[in-house]
């Protein structure tokens, strides 16, 4: 039985007609970009994660960067950004001409470690976008506090987590803004590229609104210089047709790595990543019997899993496993195989000394398996043999 990493066509065959009848709206509507549609969807969204204001935009790489230039950061700014994450966290501050600072990870939850963000702000440090890596909340409370403490801006980085909550509250409407992609493998996912952008403060809102149409207010005069970050009509249809089902979705994802956890960790060398202590330490419980880290959701935080991604120690093995799975039709992907502090285009602006050790372990460890809603559990049990099969085969004396 080949098992994808994700699949998205299941969940859209079982809402065909609906997001047809949303299709045929649009395109008899003549109205393409913005509009109704869209007024519609950003009520809607902002409704659902109680937020003041959500603007829909081109993508979730739209929405950081609109963040950034309401913020006015530029030139000479600095904004500290976790090193393990996707690369557009870091690549829209240093679009602006500002420097990003590569800070370190928790590795028990993969996100920004609070004790570290603090270590790297200076006179220059304008904000700091901690991201909610794979679903899971960022440890905003000491985020927060230290950020709101130094005076700086806080973008949540959101775009993998769409209806998590961290203390019963939406991620997303925690900090200043939180920027929210809907490409299609995110928990709420659209048919093509489309983000959102919230947040709670209505000055930073109208900016954010005349910067999405180039700066321009009102019709053809441009006190500012934004861009082009509209949203299709046709993508807020369709996503206000899926927007419903979310929560079921999320459900689905959260059942899918409670299978995973409980199965997983009957496998001998399979361990549960042990929880922070204190809220903030770094701790690491892997000793010289384990193989496997299973992830884990941390207190106060509803995680929803746009990721299920263990942690496969050892040299080599991360990718022998990989491959193992390969074989046996199963897939899977390295999130994300190199820290950004790592990467060739950011060489120039990174301490050549700088370690984030953390950040460049989990590179080489991490390993996502399939997690998408629509898994069955016999799909799940396959993977569990595979990997049970590939710690059996390591375990034989050669
Ligand atoms: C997907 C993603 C983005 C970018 O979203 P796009 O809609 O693809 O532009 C930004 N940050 C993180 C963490 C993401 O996963």
């Amino acid at each position: 039985m080949a098992i994808p990493l994700f699949d998205i066509k299941e969940q859209h065959r079982r809402l065909e007609n609906d997001l047809t009848a949303a299709f045929v709206r649009v395109l008899q509507s003549g109205q393409y970009i913005l509009g109704p549609e869209l007024e519609a969807f950003e009520r809607e969204t902002a409704a659902h994660l109680q937020v003041a204001h959500a603007l829909g935009v081109s993508s979730g790489t739209d929405a950081l960067l609109l963040a950034l230039m309401a913020l006015d950061i530029g030139p000479g700014d600095e904004v500290i950004v976790p090193a393990f994450t996707f690369f557009a966290t870091a690549g829209c501050v240093r679009r602006l001409g500002a420097v990003p600072v590569f800070a370190d990870i928790c590795p028990s939850s993969y996100n920004l470690d609070p004790e570290d963000f603090k270590k790297r702000i200076t006179p220059r440090t304008k904000a700091v976008i901690p991201v909610h890596l794979f679903g899971q909340s960022a440890e905003m409370d000491a985020i927060l506090s230290i950020a709101r403490e130094a005076g700086i801006a806080v973008i949540e980085d959101t775009a993998q987590s769409f209806g998590a909550r961290y203390k019963g509250r939406f991620l997303g409407g925690l900090g200043d803004f939180g920027a929210f992609s809907f490409f299609p493998t995110k928990n709420l996912g659209t048919l093509g590229d489309a983000g959102l952008l919230t947040t709670n403060n209505d000055a930073l809102a109208e900016k954010a609104r005349i910067l999405r149409v180039h700066g321009m207010n009102p019709k053809y005069h441009h006190p500012m210089i934004g861009g082009n970050f509209r949203m299709d009509a046709l993508q807020a249809a369709l996503l206000r047709v899926k927007l419903p089902h979310l929560e079921g979705y999320n459900q689905a994802r959260q059942r899918n790595a409670a299978y995973y956890t409980k199965h997983l960790a009957r496998l001998p060398g399979v361990r549960v990543a042990s929880l922070p202590h204190n809220g903030h330490s770094c701790e690491d419980i892997a000793d010289e019997r384990t193989q496997i880290l299973l992830p884990v959701a941390l207190p106060d935080n509803d995680c929803i899993w746009n990721q299920y991604t263990i942690r496969v120690i050892g040299e080599g093995r991360r990718d022998a496993l990989k491959t193992f799975l390969t074989e046996k039709g199963i897939g899977s992907e390295i999130y994300y195989p190199v820290p950004l502090h790592k990467q060739s285009c950011f060489s120039d602006i990174v301490p050549h000394a700088l370690q984030l050790p953390e950040s460049e372990r989990i590179s080489r460890e991490c390993l996502s398996l399939p997690i998408f809603p629509e898994l069955t559990e016999s799909q799940l049990a396959n993977v569990v043999a595979a990997i049970a099969a590939f710690l059996e085969e390591s375990a034989k004396p050669r």
